[in-house]
């Protein structure tokens, strides 16, 4: 049978979502845990160190932390998209300031874009992303099929 080069994966109704905010935009998406919070509780969240634990201390949401993103957190969230542990994603960047783990930061935002994964830079999208239909059904998408490609690679270089 020819193999395909996409699989469907299903983001499940509960989601597991990644929360980041850099300094700046930290009390923004405070506020938007907590403008959000009904909807929020019904879904795994975990963050960023800082970010984690200011919005659980703010809003008392759990939010398992990762390091900080300066210190690899933002790495970390990347290979949990890898592995399909994280399917969403909302990231308070600040386009305005240079941060340190630029490359870091790029790194996320392509891995979101190579598993299709929903992520959301900024306070619109994020609104439009929570209140979304699929935030309560599963949503299938499709992902380039790593097995396969590996294979034809290996066998083809
Ligand atoms: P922090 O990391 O939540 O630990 O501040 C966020 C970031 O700067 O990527």
């Amino acid at each position: 049978m020819l193999e395909q080069d996409y699989i469907t994966l299903t983001i499940g109704k509960q989601k597991n979502i990644a929360l980041i905010a850099h300094d700046s935009k930290k009390q923004e998406l405070i506020a938007w845990c907590d403008e959000h919070q009904d909807i929020l509780k019904q879904h795994f969240l975990c963050g960023t160190g800082t970010t984690a634990r200011m919005i659980t201390e703010k809003t008392g949401l759990p939010v398992r932390g990762y390091n900080s993103g300066p210190l690899g957190g933002d790495q970390q969230i990347g290979a949990k998209i890898v592995e399909g542990k994280v399917d969403f994603v909302v990231f308070f960047s600040d386009p305005l300031t240079a941060q340190p783990h630029d490359p870091d930061v790029k790194a996320l935002l392509r891995i979101a874009q190579v598993y299709d994964i929903p992520i959301a830079n900024n306070k619109a999208t994020a609104d439009f992303m929570i209140t979304s239909k699929y935030m309560s059904e599963e949503y299938d998408h499709n992902i380039i099929n790593f097995n396969k490609s590996i294979r034809d690679r290996a066998n083809t270089l």
